[in-house]
């Protein structure tokens, strides 16, 4: 399959690991958002979230901590922040979570709460 992160993960293509054992591994983003922009990804090709099962959803939230402490700690660094895109913002399509040393998100939003509660509130 021609999938980039799968040749990181069977070194076909060099990256810079910051953690790995037998279902992840984790290495410094490419094109850094922010300083220690790290990016933890299974070894096993999933597309994206959805089609991630209940295992690997464990292991990663265990193995993101790890690497969330080791970031701040050695970054000296108070927050921290996590994402995973989908859709169009996601552009490779093997399921990774962004580790984002930290990143401050502040976008203005466009509509009030009450207005997008009003489209996303359970039907009854
Ligand atoms: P996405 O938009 O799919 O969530 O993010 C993909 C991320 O992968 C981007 O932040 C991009 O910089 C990173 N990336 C893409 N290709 C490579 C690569 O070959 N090596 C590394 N280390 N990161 C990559
Ligand atoms: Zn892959």
């Amino acid at each position: 399959m021609d999938c980039i992160f799968c040749k990181i993960v069977n070194g076909e293509i060099p990256s810079k690991k910051i953690y790995e054992d037998e279902k992840v591994i984790a290495f410094m983003d490419i094109n850094p958002s922010i300083d220690g922009h790290v990016l933890l990804v299974p070894k096993k090709h999933y597309t994206d979230y959805k089609e991630l099962d209940d295992e690997i959803i464990l292991h990663m939230n265990i193995i993101k901590k790890e690497i969330a402490d080791r970031l701040m700690e050695k970054l000296k660094v108070k927050a921290i922040t996590f994402s995973m895109n989908y859709g169009d913002s996601q552009i490779v399509k093997h399921v990774h979570l962004h580790l984002l040393p930290n990143l401050i998100i502040k976008s203005k939003p466009e509509m009030t709460v009450d207005e997008v509660y009003n489209i996303i509130k359970p039907e009854n």
